[in-house]
């Protein structure tokens, strides 16, 4: 299992400074879990919880605990990293050039809209080379924040996509539970690993980022400055794809708010640029590639409670 490099309060403050906007709106992007975790082939069921409707319950707890969707109209209600989904549908764990990892998790939920755009672009896959998808972490049946993991993933239209092309084979259960994604950022974390990195890797993520659905791609900064590189004249889409800590081994796709769901709560746009200039730069800075480790341990937090999310997340937990 590896842990994600989480910022140290100098490299906050420092992005801080640069854009308060943009740190807003990506630094609930950011979570603890990664593709690398590894599941279980017999996921042991959560105790039911005491006092299910204390006020002061993390709604991680409440939504972990539900593993179905809520049969209403899909919808998301909410922002990424706040809110929750109705009406979720599940990518089926196997199509023609996709198969869903970490089948315990029960994460393979989403908007329609979001699993539409993981088969559009499964089936697109093979034309850039890229064998097919293995998809992480969608969100859960009725979103919500999580027990383990990430920080945004709640209102069903983010997604984890591998950065392992899918094999010439169905996956058998347990390899779907502890294969491990591929490492493409070098030892020294300037720059992607040259005997891992492909043009199949730059096409794959190209592929995803032109797509009109797709509001943003989180990827770790070794990789944007690979595709920054790559990409020679053609670059109106490089500017979606943001570095962000912690995705060594894939990229994270953010779709823009449906339009059946007025309660979604968008993402403030990206700087018009192609992001390969200063903004990139600083990713490479001793600061941020070298953060001193902080001296008080951070605290773990419960995240929000129910008055914390839009109030339709309660008739979404609530729904038979
Ligand atoms: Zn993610």
């Amino acid at each position: 299992m590896m842990t994600m490099k989480t910022p140290n309060g100098a490299a906050w403050r420092d992005l801080g400074r640069r854009s308060a906007l943009l740190l807003l709106a990506i630094c609930l992007a950011s979570g603890t879990a990664s593709a690398q975790d590894k599941g279980t082939l017999d996921p042991e069921p959560l105790p039911a919880l005491a006092k299910p409707n204390d006020p002061a319950t993390p709604a991680k707890e409440l939504f972990g605990r539900k593993s179905e969707p809520a049969p209403m109209a899909a919808r998301t209600i909410g922002f990424y990293a706040k809110g929750c989904l109705a009406g979720a549908l599940a990518l089926p764990i196997n199509g023609a050039t996709w198969q869903v990892m970490r089948l315990s998790r029960n994460r393979n939920w989403g908007h329609p809209s979001l699993v539409q755009f993981l088969e559009r672009l499964a089936a697109q896959a093979p034309k850039t080379g890229w064998h097919g998808l293995l998809v992480g972490d969608m969100s859960q049946p009725r979103g919500g924040p999580m027990l383990t993991g990430h920080a945004s993933h709640q209102v069903g239209l983010d997604a984890d996509i591998w950065l392992t092309p899918m094999p010439d084979r169905e996956l058998t259960r347990p390899e779907r539970e502890e294969m491990s994604a591929t490492m493409v950022v070098a030892e020294d974390r300037k720059d992607v690993d040259p005997q891992v990195w492909t043009p199949a890797h730059f096409n794959v993520i190209k592929a995803a980022a032109q797509d009109p659905k797709v509001q943003r791609i989180f990827v770790n900064a070794a990789i944007k400055k690979a595709l920054c590189r790559e990409a020679g004249s053609d670059r109106g889409w490089l500017g979606k794809v943001q570095p962000w800590w912690g995705h060594d081994y894939h990229f994270h796709v953010r779709l823009v708010c449906p339009s059946d769901s007025p309660e979604c709560t968008p993402q403030p746009a990206r700087p018009a640029d192609d992001g390969c200039g200063k903004e990139l730069s600083h990713w490479f800075t001793d600061a941020v590639l070298h953060p001193k480790p902080d001296p008080t341990p951070p605290k773990p937090r419960p995240g929000p409670r129910m008055a914390d999310l839009p109030p339709a997340c309660r008739q979404v937990l609530m729904a038979p």
